[in-house]
C-alpha cells in the first residue's frame, strides 16, 4: 500500500511544537515520519534568528521526506514572563511571601522579576496571578511604588522562564505588539504558511495584523485565551482563518470547570463557520518525562476529536520532552483510533443544521456552502470513497471538511502556500496542482490523474470532484461524479 494511503487513515491533524528537544535533523525527520502535519514555532522563546533557522530546517526536511508539512509561527503577544529561575526547578512554598518587581535578569523563591513594565501600576491588591500554566498561584497583598508583595496560595515547582498570567482586562498592551509585528515581517518575508495571534480580544486586533489578506498572506490563527475573546467569539472566528482553543491561558482567565464547556462551544462555532479548530495544551503533558500518557490524557485527545477538533496540538511534549518522536506517534495512534469511531453520519446531519453562512444566497461563500453539502450527500448516498476538492484559497476544502465525510478528501491547489495550509484541514490530504488547466473539465482530469498516480484512487472507482467552473472562479460551483479510467 502506498505511504499516502496509510496516512489517510488518521483524519485528525497533529501540530507539534519545535524546541530544543527536537532541533536535530534526525528527530525532526522522525516526527515528520511519525505524522506531524504542522510544525509550530513558538516565538515566546528564542530569537527571530533561531526561529528562522527552525523554519528553514523544517522546510528542507519536509521536502526531503516528500511531505507537505505546514509551518505555524506563534506570535508571543503581550505574554508576561518571569525572569529565569535557572536550569534547576525552584519550589515556591505555599503560605510564603514573595516580592514581584519589573525586571528581566533572575528570579528566586523570594524575589520574582517580571518582564511587564507597568506591572506594579496595573495589578491590584486581591488579584490572583498564575505561574507556569497553574504550577503556582499567588495573591497580591500589598502594592508599593516599585514592587508588589504576594502570598503563594498554592505552591509548586517552577523552572526556566514561566509565564505569569496577568488577567487580560488588567493588561494595557494590545495584540499584535510591536515585537509581534517585527517577528511577523521576518516570517512573511520567507513565506510562512500560518501565523497564530496570542491574547486576541477582538476581531479588530486580527485586522491589525496588516499582512496581505489570505491567501496572498499567511492564514491567521486566532488563539482564544482571554475572557474578551470568548465574549467576541463569532466576530473573531469570522475574521480569522482558523482558531486555537488555547487552554493554558484560557484556564488562567476563567474557572477551570468552564474549560470543557468552552472547548465544545468554540469548536462548534468554528464548525458552523467552516474554520478549523485546534485543541491545544497539556494534551499529553505527562509525556514530557514519561514514555506513555496518563489514561486521562488519552481520553482528552479522543474527546477533542469527537468534539470536532480538526487538529490536536503538542507543546512542551515535543519542544522540551524526553522523546518527541514517541509523543507524535502516540498522539497519532490515539487520534486515529478515535477517528475510526467517529460518527460521520450523525455529525453531517448535525452540521446541516449548524451551518452559518454570513453572506446571502448567490455569494461565493453561500455557493461553496451549498455545493460542499451536495458533495457530502452525493458521496454518502453513492458510497464514493474519495472527494477531490480543487481550491485556490483552501476555503472549499475547509468547507468540505466540516461535514467530516467518511470519504477521503483530497485537497488540491495550484498555490503552494494553500497546499501547506491544508495540512491543518481535517481528513484532507494536501496535493499540488500544476495550475495549467483552464476549464473545469481540464482541472478535474488533471486532479484525478494526479490522485491516481499518487495511489489515492484506482481505475474503475467513482470519485466526486468539486471545483470552480474555470481557473478564475470565485467559488467551487461544479460537482462532477467521475469514473477513474
Ligand atoms: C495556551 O495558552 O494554551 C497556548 C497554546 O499558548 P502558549 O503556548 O503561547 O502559552
Amino acid at each position: 500500500m502506498p505511504a499516502s494511503l496509510n496516512r489517510v487513515k488518521r483524519r485528525t491533524k497533529i501540530i507539534a511544537t519545535i524546541g530544543p528537544a527536537c532541533d536535530d535533523d534526525a528527530t525532526l525527520k522522525g516526527m515528520i515520519d511519525a505524522g506531524m502535519d504542522v510544525a509550530r514555532i513558538n516565538m515566546s522563546h528564542g530569537s527571530i534568528e533561531e526561529g528562522l533557522e527552525r523554519f528553514h530546517n523544517i522546510r528542507r526536511l519536509s521536502e526531503e521526506c516528500g511531505r507537505h508539512v505546514g509551518i505555524l509561527v506563534d506570535l508571543p503577544g503581550p505574554k508576561v514572563r518571569c525572569a529565569t529561575f535557572g536550569d534547576e526547578s525552584v519550589r515556591l512554598q505555599s503560605g510564603s511571601v514573595v516580592e514581584l518587581r519589573v525586571g528581566n535578569d533572575t528570579s528566586t523563591a523570594d524575589v520574582i522579576e517580571v518582564n511587564y513594565d507597568t506591572l506594579v501600576a496595573d495589578v491590584q491588591v486581591g488579584d490572583r496571578l498564575n505561574m507556569g500554566d497553574g504550577r503556582a498561584i499567588l495573591e497580591i497583598t500589598e502594592k508599593n511604588p516599585d514592587k508588589l508583595l504576594a502570598t503563594i496560595v498554592h505552591g509548586g515547582k517552577v523552572s526556566g522562564r514561566p509565564g505569569m498570567h496577568v488577567p487580560s482586562d488588567r493588561l494595557r498592551i494590545n495584540t499584535p505588539t510591536p515585537e509581534d509585528l517585527e517577528i511577523l515581517d521576518a516570517f512573511v518575508e520567507v513565506g510562512v504558511d500560518m501565523v497564530a495571534l496570542s491574547f486576541v480580544r477582538s476581531a479588530h486586533e486580527i485586522r491589525r495584523v496588516g499582512t496581505e489578506p489570505h491567501p496572498r498572506g499567511p492564514l491567521i490563527v486566532a488563539k482564544i485565551e482571554t475572557r474578551a475573546a470568548v465574549e467576541n467569539l463569532e466576530g473573531i472566528i469570522e475574521a480569522s482563518g482558523a482558531v486555537m482553543v488555547a487552554r493554558g491561558d484560557l484556564g488562567n482567565e476563567l474557572s477551570l470547570e468552564e474549560l470543557p464547556i468552552l472547548q465544545k462551544e468554540i469548536i462548534s462555532k468554528c464548525i458552523a463557520l467552516g474554520r478549523p479548530a485546534i485543541t491545544a495544551t497539556q494534551m499529553l503533558e505527562s509525556m514530557i518525562d514519561a514514555p506513555a500518557p496518563t489514561r486521562a490524557e488519552a481520553s482528552d485527545v479522543a474527546n477533542a476529536v469527537w468534539d470536532g477538533s480538526s487538529v490536536v496540538m503538542l507543546s512542551g511534549e515535543t519542544a522540551v520532552g524526553a522523546d518527541p518522536i514517541n509523543v507524535v506517534r502516540t498522539m497519532g495512534r490515539i487520534a486515529r483510533r478515535a477517528d475510526e469511531e467517529f460518527d460521520h453520519e450523525g455529525w453531517a446531519h448535525r452540521i446541516a443544521d449548524l451551518r452559518m453562512t454570513a453572506a446571502g444566497a448567490g455569494s461565493s461563500s453561500a455557493i461553496t456552502d451549498a455545493m460542499t453539502m451536495a458533495a457530502w450527500r452525493a458521496a454518502s448516498e453513492l458510497g464514493v470513497q474519495t472527494i477531490v476538492a480543487v481550491s485556490g484559497t483552501g476555503f472549499t476544502v475547509r468547507s468540505m471538511a466540516r461535514f467530516r465525510p467518511e470519504a477521503n478528501i483530497l485537497g488540491f491547489s495550484a498555490d503552494p502556500r494553500t497546499v501547506k495550509q491544508l495540512a491543518l484541514s481535517w481528513g484532507t490530504v494536501p496535493v499540488s496542482l500544476s495550475g495549467q488547466a483552464n476549464s473545469n473539465e481540464e482541472m478535474a482530469v488533471e486532479a484525478v490523474a494526479v490522485a491516481k498516480a499518487l495511489g489515492h484512487v484506482s481505475a474503475g472507482e467513482t470519485v466526486a470532484v468539486l471545483a470552480g467552473a474555470n481557473a478564475t472562479s470565485q467559488s467551487a460551483n461544479v460537482l462532477r461524479l467521475v469514473k477513474v479510467s
